[in-house]
């Protein structure tokens, strides 16, 4: 799975948007590893390939 970081080791966990390229499936997450274990979760069922993008901040 394609992971995206702006900016790679610094600081508290990031927010990622685990999205399927298969289906309309997509999941917000906090933490790499998290999004990691999404993606792998949903690939497994589904074979399908994800990505996951970096989301900014919360406001
Ligand atoms: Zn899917």
């Amino acid at each position: 799975m394609a992971i995206t970081e702006r900016d790679p080791g610094q600081g508290e966990p990031k927010r990622f948007l685990v999205e399927c390229e298969g289906c309309s499936f997509e999941c917000a997450t906090t933490g790499r590893e998290e999004a990691e274990r999404i993606g792998d979760a949903h690939r497994g069922e589904t074979g399908h390939d994800l990505v996951a993008l970096e989301l900014p901040p919360s406001m």
